[in-house]
């Protein structure tokens, strides 16, 4: 008998302000033991350009990955690998920091449709991991796999993990993550296996559901829920549609040493990155370029 997770805890995004100035919600943004190795999911969504034209400029990542998930509107990036581009409508930039990257994520303005929506979700690498090259992966919506489940009631767009033996893009990552965007109908259930021992949260984007077997209270936008231990998450929905994004690792369980971009196992190794930055000698691979 497959046991069901239950909701450990629900939270509702902060509204925060990041980068040059962006208003965002924050679902988390902190080293918890029952969201590892997962530390930060920022939501964007906002129609007022005054509330994240500023964007992210130049700034450096080591020791994680960042994950972004634009739903709607456009970002455009750069990175010292030489990587360059627009992430839009659909698309997910996986971006693996390891021994440092430097890059900027600048929003694009659009006076026709202002309305920018997406999120960055932050990975953790194990100290066996923080120092690898970095690397980047651009998606494009194209090529993100849709499922449908139960004839139609529930689809699945897989960014990372497995459903139905239909792979995600992203592959061969350390913590072993999981990220689905799931979309499930009125008066519908949606079933999904997901390894004991790693943990695993749902962020809702839409409507309303119920996220364990329990059906306590149906949980709404910008909520974020938190796992227990389990073989399997059981959501349902009454007379609303839900849609959230479920999001499963497998815990790396070592000390975090965190200050802004940068997270490491041990202040010292803080100490360093940053001193580093600095004087210049912070990326391993690729170059500083500010244009
Ligand atoms: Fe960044």
């Amino acid at each position: 008998m497959k046991e069901v997770r239950k909701v450990r805890l629900t939270l509702k995004s902060r509204p925060t302000l990041e980068g040059a100035g962006v208003h965002l919600k924050r679902a988390f943004g902190y080293d918890d033991p029952w969201l590892d190795p997962f530390l930060l999911l920022d939501d964007f969504h906002s129609n007022n350009p005054d509330h994240y034209m500023a964007g992210f400029p130049w700034h450096p990542h080591r020791g994680i990955e960042t994950i972004t998930y634009m739903l709607h509107g456009k970002v455009e990036h750069g990175d010292s690998m030489g990587n360059g581009g627009v992430i839009e409508s659909g698309d997910v930039q996986w971006m693996t920091a390891g021994n440092g990257i430097i890059h900027s994520e600048m929003p694009k303005h659009n006076e026709n449709d202002t309305l920018l929506w997406g999120f960055q979700l932050w990975a953790n690498l194990p100290s066996s991991h923080k120092m690898m090259d970095p690397r980047y992966r651009g998606i494009t919506k194209d090529q993100i796999p849709e499922v449908e489940l139960n004839g139609g009631d529930v689809k699945i767009k897989i960014i990372c993990g497995e459903v139905q033996g239909i792979k995600g893009p992203v592959q061969d990552i350390v913590t072993e993550p999981k990220y689905l965007d799931v979309t499930i109908k009125p008066n519908s259930e949606f079933r999904h296996s997901i390894p004991r021992g790693h943990n695993a949260f749902a962020y809702v984007v839409g409507g309303k559901g119920y996220f364990d077997d329990e059906k306590k209270q149906l949980i709404s936008n910008e909520n974020l829920v938190i796992y227990r231990e389990g073989d399997e998450i059981l959501i349902s929905t009454a007379e609303e549609k839900v849609r959230f994004l479920l999001v499963s690792g497998k815990p790396i369980r070592e000390p975090v040493a965190w200050r802004g971009p940068i997270v490491m196992n041990t202040e010292e190794e803080l100490r360093i990155a940053f001193e580093e930055y600095r004087n210049g000698t912070f990326l391993k691979h690729g170059k500083e370029i500010y244009t």
